[in-house]
């Protein structure tokens, strides 16, 4: 299948790591030119020169921007504006989840939950919307959890914004059709940054990686009996972002092995 990607212009956020970082080496390889965003300044420059290094400096453009501030999503916006004159796919995809129940979240902890779920994808949207309108391919991705509709107790703040976020993408891509296409990608456990933060913080430091992720799958009934790897969440993210998912819009697309228990 030809997914037309090659010289088209895409936007990864966070795409220095995990599924955002698969992601990204997965449209280069199909011939995208790839801006991509992260806070950490030191590792979005290493990132940078081993990708430029991979598939020349001229397809490759990183600029350091927190996605919950309005001013630095509209400064890297006009960055890409500048360079391509264009975009043609925006995956909004930086982020992570945060681990407490009712009893442990405080309000702070909820405002701050709430505003990195929403605005993560309200303001780089709103930013990069006027350069998708131009493309006649245009297409959003947004990175979502099966806790939008399979919430976790222990994630509750988390569980709830997702399913907020499944909402607020549904209601873009009926007002955004037919001009920009909108799908969200809703995963299961991934074993990428997260994980590995969560493996590195275990009780027992004892337990090897390989026995401590296979726990894991185990205690949560996965069917497939393991984690999913980024590059797996990264080829449904380049195909509902490329011109091959053309008449694909609104849906969501569940990267899981098979966790998710609703038909
Ligand atoms: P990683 O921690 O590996 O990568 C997260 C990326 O997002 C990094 O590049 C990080 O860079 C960037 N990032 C985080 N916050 C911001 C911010 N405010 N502004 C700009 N960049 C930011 O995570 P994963 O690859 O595991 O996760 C990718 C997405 O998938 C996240 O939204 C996560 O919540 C979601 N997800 C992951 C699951 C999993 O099992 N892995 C399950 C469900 C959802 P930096 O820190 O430098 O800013």
């Amino acid at each position: 299948m030809n997914l037309d990607l090659e010289g088209r212009t895409v936007v990864v956020t966070g795409g220095t790591s995990g599924i955002g970082l698969a992601s990204v080496r997965a449209f280069l390889d199909e011939g995208a030119f790839v801006a991509i965003c992260g806070r950490d300044g030191d590792r979005l420059e290493r990132v940078a020169a081993e990708l430029a290094a991979a598939h020349g400096a001229d397809r490759v453009l990183a600029k350091r921007c927190d996605v919950t501030s309005a001013d630095e999503v509209a400064v890297f916006a006009a960055a890409v504006d500048a360079w391509r004159g264009g975009l043609d796919a925006l995956v909004n995809n930086a982020g992570q989840g945060r681990v407490s129940t009712f009893a442990s979240t405080s309000d702070a902890d909820w405002r701050a939950e709430l505003d990195l779920k929403f605005f993560s994808q309200i303001l780089p949207i709103r930013a990069f919307r006027p350069m998708l309108e131009k493309s006649p391919v245009a297409a959003i991705v947004a990175v979502n959890s099966l806790l939008s509709y399979q919430p976790e107790p222990h994630m509750v703040c988390t569980s709830a914004a997702r399913a907020g976020v499944q909402n607020l993408m549904k209601s873009l891509s009926v007002e955004f059709a037919p001009t920009i296409r909108v799908n969200t990608i809703v995963l299961g456990l991934i074993e990428s940054g997260q994980w590995d933060r969560r493996f590195a913080a275990r009780p027992d430091p004892s337990v090897d990686r390989d026995t401590w992720f296979a726990d894991l799958a185990r205690s949560k009934h996965i069917p497939t009996g393991r984690l999913g790897k980024a590059e797996e969440v990264a080829r449904a993210i380049v195909f509902l972002a490329s011109p091959a998912a053309s008449y694909v819009t609104g849906a969501s697309l569940e990267v899981s092995g098979g966790v998710s228990r609703f038909a």
